[in-house]
């Protein structure tokens, strides 16, 4: 059996996250009987079971929350703070987004100093900085005239302006996508404007939405346990206990991210590295296009070989020699303890040589990992493609009652592990890219190559059954119960082999 972690979370409503950290503390404490929740739908649960370590160090709960949901949270909390600090709900919004939605940590402050507090969250002029005084002459600060008194208006710090002026500052900051961030218009003055005092100033029911619009994004933004889903005019939240890089998949329009930056899930490398990563990688496209090469000659008898699978283990047509698509080297001296293909050698004599050697050498070593993240990153696209003929075949299977779903439902699973397994394998290169030589590199490198080798192993079985399903190899048209056990205890020692490099390498 197995449980989809997604849709469990996406099911799940408010209540439910007493009882997940509860299962959060267990975590913490180490303990290893952690149930076998999986986050890729249908990875058999019973393949894993046959481990002594199931503990899963990508684990992670979080909810998803409609709009409405997200609303009624974010009220709760404003509710709280506005009765404990007898302030409006709309200043006690602003002090909430100034302070992260901490609320316990914002009635601690307000308790020791409740000024302080209530300055640094802009909603209050700081003691050091004097208010002015009601305003003598009854003229605008902005368009200079001369206005009744009780036309002009002004936050707590008396900095009067005519309605006129508010109007337009509103109307001009909400045009540009402002949503919080609107403050006083005086000179010097940072004082923000609660949504009670902008909202009756902005013209038309339109723009009053659009205000609202951006105002729950700041929250949201804000808010230490909420995300935003990236995917597009998504409205759904992510609620989650305790805010982690961790990968968050959305209910509704399945985006998968990671919590913490947004961006595309990046374990074991962290968020700054990532975007670090990401933003070489744009910069650097020209130098880094020529490698994209789809053929390759045998290195033993030279007849050029195009690659259409996702695994790296190549076997000439021709010769039958096996060889790596990556390295051209033998394959039997993958997946050894001799196995060097994923570990770039660094000069050691390097800092001691000209600046156009260290130039040459710092690029040759970006290509060298750039190409293997984009090779894994291709060998993920190809390997899509074997799943989605996969699945294909299991139809077919099922309508023409050659067994059930449940008979065939092994494949479909190696086809998912295996791209779970390589999307890893492929966030390990920006991460050994950046990290320092020494022996925690060392060891990193070895259990990647481990991971990669076992990978190689998997996509190479998985491509072997669906040729078999495919009647392309054999004929027969069917694994062997042999095959089977073999493929399924092959995703077995891949996925253990992420799970001690992620439980090693990834934590945040
Ligand atoms: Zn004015
Ligand atoms: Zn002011
Ligand atoms: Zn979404
Ligand atoms: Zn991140
Ligand atoms: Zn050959
Ligand atoms: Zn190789």
């Amino acid at each position: 059996m197995s449980v989809d972690m997604s849709s469990q979370a996406s099911d799940s409503n408010e209540e439910d996250f007493g009882a997940n950290s509860e299962e959060e503390d267990d975590e913490d404490d180490g303990a290893e009987e952690e149930d076998q929740t999986d986050y890729y739908e249908g990875v058999a649960g019973d393949v894993e079971q046959q481990s002594a370590d199931s503990f899963d160090p990508e684990e992670y709960q979080f909810i998803c929350l409609s709009y409405k949901d997200s609303q009624h949270v974010l009220t709760e909390e404003v509710n709280t703070v506005a009765a404990a600090l007898k302030v409006s709900p709309s200043v006690a919004k602003l002090i909430l987004v100034h302070f992260h939605w901490q609320v316990s940590q914002i009635l601690d402050r307000y308790k020791s100093n409740s000024s302080l507090l209530l300055s640094e969250a802009l909603v209050q002029l700081s003691s050091t900085c004097r208010s002015v005084t009601a305003p003598q002459a009854l003229q605008c600060g902005v368009c200079l005239q001369v206005v009744w008194r009780d036309s002009l208006l002004a936050l707590p710090c008396q900095h009067s302006f005519c309605k006129a002026c508010w109007e337009q500052h509103c109307t001009v900051l909400v045009k540009d996508g402002v949503g919080v961030g609107i403050s006083c218009m005086a000179q010097d003055c940072s004082l923000r404007m609660p949504e009670d005092f902008v909202l009756p100033l902005l013209p038309g029911e339109e723009l009053k939405d659009k205000y609202r619009r951006y105002l729950f994004r700041d929250y949201v933004e804000s808010h230490f346990q909420l995300q935003l889903c990236p995917g597009a005019d998504c409205p759904m939240v992510i609620k989650v206990q305790e805010p982690r890089a961790r990968r968050v998949q959305c209910s509704r329009c399945n985006e998968v991210f990671c919590f913490k930056c947004r961006q595309m899930y990046h374990a074991p490398t962290d968020c700054a590295t990532i975007r670090k990563w990401l933003t070489k990688c744009a910069d650097d496209s020209e130098t880094a296009n020529y490698i994209s090469a789809h053929t390759k000659d045998c290195p033993k008898c030279n007849i050029c070989i195009e690659k259409n699978g996702g695994c790296n283990h190549m076997q000439c047509s021709k010769c039958k020699h096996d060889f790596c698509w990556m390295c051209l080297g033998d394959w039997k001296t993958h997946g050894s303890e001799y196995y060097e293909c994923s570990r770039y050698k660094e000069n050691p004599d390097i800092v001691n040589q000209s600046q156009q050697a260290q130039a040459r050498e710092a690029l040759k070593k970006y290509l060298f990992y750039f190409e293997r993240w984009e090779n894994h990153n291709k060998s993920l696209q190809l390997e899509a493609q074997t799943y989605q003929r996969i699945q294909e075949k299991i139809q077919e299977r099922v309508m023409n009652n050659l067994g059930t779903w449940i008979d065939w439902q092994y494949l479909h699973n190696a086809a998912k592990l295996l791209a779970k397994c390589r999307y890893t394998l492929q966030y390990t290169y920006p991460y050994a890219y950046y990290m320092e030589s020494g022996p925690r590199k060392k060891l990193f490198e070895y259990q990647q190559a481990q991971l990669e080798a076992e990978i190689e192993n998997l996509s190479w079985k998985v491509e072997r059954a669906d040729s078999y399903e495919r009647g392309v190899v054999g004929g027969e048209g069917e694994l062997s119960a042999s095959d089977r056990g073999d493929l399924e205890n092959q995703m077995h020692i891949a996925e253990q082999r992420r799970r001690t490099l992620l439980k090693d390498f990834h934590d945040t």
